[in-house]
């Protein structure tokens, strides 16, 4: 017997339907690309998405066509997040940080028709528009005056001009709710860029997960700073999430630095916000000598790559901000943990607290996750025993798009596929999830492994340190030895004697780094994350004092 419940789609478009409804005032300013501030409504976001959706249907793009972003975070990328994915074409954003090869080859991997440009990407879209044969049409997100000349890009509007020509009304088709919405490729640092290809149940299901208390807690009375790219997994969700709430948006635009955020953050009494670790280091960095502080700040979700603790204590401690530790992957859509503390740790120290909080966190429903050996079996719940992560849910990829890398899923005897996430995690018995390296970036000595996160985490907890990664080094008794680079913070001292010094009692003996490192930079990936690839490269001269 089936349940006697109206069916209804979980259509992306009836999220801005409902902020439209119940939420129309509710403000999204964006910092342009021109500089200045822009402000409009939810209600007139989704006048223009409809306007969007009809320039579409105009192009004669079918079900399923691809249309492509090369965008900050800003209020015409939200309405082509709506626009596209609403009248049933699949939004891909493109990670602008990417290498022009790159970027070509992805969009002819996709076969995008239509792509949209913020005009800061202008050189970029200039090297790589003669090799995307596929692209019918260019188009810069701006006003019609300030659509550059001469730029021998075949046919380029603006998009102002483009959307303006055509009618707000609109109506939103219905279809199967698995249909593909939008889509993202992975960093891909080994072999080509695979893509995730999201579904609008998917994405509706992520939507309602992230706003849950425990997980990202969004609500109409917040105002939500996603410093997290929306080319970057769809801004972890925040788009949808925030149509879904009615919070107030603020989009920072090209604008990434530690001021310009800092002083949207205050402008615009942002209560809430979310981005990579390294965005926060160069706020702090902004903040602490000027002795700023935060006035309406509240809460910050961090993710992407592990918080270091001492970010988490800073946030707290100096400034009032609860920091969220969240983790996720661009195959997960990308919110898999979370980490808020249950009922039974408010009685516990501070300190005690802490080293819960800096751990990944717990499962969100609609995740499902284990730890697995060598051999396929399931470890146990320990906070000890580590082992690979696996998960499965409705928003975990089942496939890449065009079935790139084959079957990724692993089977369980039940038959049921899990996605191997890459990274090395425990499980603690209250089902906190801490990860300890992307699997190939585990070190191991004498046979045991060693977390370079831990390592980093050290490090960074000494005052004169801004960054820090650890890699292992080519040792023939141990196998490997990890060494750790490290950026100084501006006008501090620290020797490697120091340093070295400074892990004795904070982690095991044989833990301990044979070497300090010191950089002017560590290497960083197109969304912000340390790329130890590169830095092994750069080291690859490198010697242990031991040897
Ligand atoms: P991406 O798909 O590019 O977002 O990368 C996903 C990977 O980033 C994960 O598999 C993890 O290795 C890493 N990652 C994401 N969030 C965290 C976190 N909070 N702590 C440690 N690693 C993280």
């Amino acid at each position: 017997m089936l349940g006697l419940m109206q069916s209804q789609p979980l259509l992306i478009s009836s999220l801005i339907e409902f902020a439209e409804r119940h939420h129309g005032d509710a403000e999204i300013v964006s910092r342009r690309v021109e500089g200045d501030i822009h402000r409009y409504t939810y209600r007139d976001l989704a006048a223009r998405a409809r306007r969007l959706a009809n320039a579409l249907d105009e192009l004669k793009l079918q079900f399923s066509d691809r249309v492509a972003t090369l965008a900050w975070n800003g209020y015409r990328h939200m309405e082509m997040y709506f626009g596209v994915s609403g009248s049933g074409r699949v939004l891909h954003t493109v990670n602008p940080r990417l290498h022009p090869d790159q970027i070509a080859w992805i969009i002819n991997h996709a076969e995008d028709q239509v792509l949209c440009f913020d005009t800061t990407f202008l050189p970029l879209v200039q090297a790589v528009h003669a090799r995307c044969p596929t692209v019918k049409k260019w188009v810069a997100l701006c006003d019609a005056d300030k659509l550059p000349a001469d730029t021998g890009i075949p046919g380029l509007t603006s998009y102002e001009s483009w959307i303006g020509a055509q009618s707000s009304d609109y109506a939103w088709p219905e279809f199967d709710e698995n249909s593909a919405s939008s889509m993202c490729y992975t960093s891909g640092t080994t072999g080509n860029p695979k893509a995730a290809l999201y579904s609008h149940r998917s994405t509706t299901l992520h939507a309602y997960a992230a706003a849950l208390p425990d997980v990202m807690c969004l609500s109409a009375r917040d105002s939500v700073l996603p410093v997290v790219p929306m080319f970057h997994v769809n801004a972890w969700g925040i788009p949808y999430s925030a149509a879904l709430t009615g919070c107030k948006l603020v989009f920072p635009g090209p604008a990434m630095d530690g001021k310009s955020i800092y002083e949207l953050i205050e402008a615009e009494k942002v209560s809430y916000a979310a981005g990579v670790p390294t965005v926060w280091q160069m706020m702090l960095g902004h903040m602490k000598p000027a002795g700023l502080k935060f006035s309406t700040l509240r809460r910050t979700v961090i993710g992407g790559s592990a918080c270091p603790p001492a970010m988490i204590h800073a946030f707290k401690e100096d400034y009032g901000v609860e920091v969220l530790h969240a983790w996720g992957m661009t195959e997960m859509s990308p919110l898999g943990t979370l980490c808020t503390l249950k009922n039974k740790h408010l009685l516990m120290s501070k300190d005690e607290q802490m080293k819960i909080l800096q751990k990944q966190g717990r499962a969100i429903y609609g995740v499902d996750m284990k730890i697995v050996g060598g051999d396929g079996n399931e470890l146990p719940w320990d906070g000890k025993t580590y082992g690979d992560l696996l998960v499965k849910g409705p928003w975990i990829v089942g496939s890449y798009f065009k079935g790139e890398g084959g079957d990724p899923l692993v089977r369980d005897t039940q038959g049921r596929g899990w996605f191997p996430t890459g990274d090395v995690a425990t499980i603690d018995a209250d089902g906190f999830m801490q990860i300890t390296d992307r699997s190939k970036d585990v070190i191991k000595s004498g046979g045991e492994w060693i977390s370079s996160i831990d390592i980093e985490n050290i490090a960074m907890s000494h005052p004169a340190i801004a960054m820090a990664a650890c890699v292992g080094m080519p040792h023939p008794k141990w196998d490997e030895r990890p060494i750790v680079a490290v950026v100084k913070r501006p006008g501090t001292e620290v020797t490697r004697e120091e340093l070295l010094a400074f892990y004795e009692g904070k982690t095991a003996k044989w833990q301990i780094p044979d070497d300090v490192v010191f950089v002017d930079a560590i290497p960083l990936g197109a969304t912000g994350k340390m790329l130890k690839t590169k830095l092994r490269e750069q080291l690859k001269d490198y010697k242990l004092p031991s040897l």
